[in-house]
């Protein structure tokens, strides 16, 4: 949260930028290691294709990993307002892009957020971006689930809080663990959702996004 704070003005954003200014020392090191890697495996570092793929491994890297730089938090709470709505407020389809912690190979797939306001709504726009937040990390797809509950939950106190996330693995589909189209569906509820009829009704407004 620290590195970029200084080139940013002193706006509502601070402590979740989107981070396009690369941290030069990290690159620095990053990149060793990754020549390293390359030569490791039998490759030339000198050939002409691979000459700055250390480097471009390196920003690449910083930006799937930007999500420990970001606070879910303060994004909620940076746009949490006082309202009297007590329905069903869901947000599908949220694109997600995570690495799997065990391989360093992606996942991605979409997330379906739903809460019932409990005094407090959030701008709908902070929702994808702390999914966001939490999925640019290492992850597991079970914890990426529960970690966007939680942060709903503690932040907003609203009545209740659902998320499912469905996402395919690279590790699995590239290294032929699974059938190659296989999708993972991971969920958790808070408060209301643990109710029968209310989940019911959250998963039938987001089924028609299930592939
Ligand atoms: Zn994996």
């Amino acid at each position: 949260m620290t590195k970029n704070k200084k080139n940013q003005p002193e706006n509502e954003n601070i402590g979740y930028q989107k981070v396009d200014i690369y941290n030069q020392e990290k690159i620095d090191q990053l990149k060793g290691h990754y020549a390293k890697i390359l030569n490791d495996i039998g490759e030339d570092t000198n050939r002409e294709g691979l000459l700055k793929t250390p480097e471009r491994v390196a920003k690449a890297m910083q930006f799937l990993t930007h999500g420990y730089d970001l606070d879910p938090v303060a994004i909620l709470n940076s746009a949490k307002f006082r309202e009297d709505y007590k329905q069903m407020v869901i947000v599908k389809d949220i694109e997600i892009y995570s690495m799997c912690e065990h391989h360093l190979l992606p996942f991605f797939g979409k997330a379906h957020v739903a809460y019932i306001p409990n005094n407090y709504i959030v701008g709908l726009s902070k929702i994808p971006r702390i999914v966001d937040a939490f999925a640019r990390r290492l992850q597991v797809q079970e914890r990426l689930t529960t970690e966007i509950r939680d942060c709903i939950q503690n932040t907003l106190k609203p009545l209740g809080v659902a998320v499912v996330i469905e996402a395919q693995h690279l590790c699995m589909q590239m290294r032929g663990i699974q059938k190659q189209n296989s999708v993972t569906t991971t969920s958790a509820f808070t408060g209301e959702f643990e109710n029968d009829k209310t989940r019911a009704e959250f998963i039938n407004l987001i089924r028609g996004t299930f592939h």
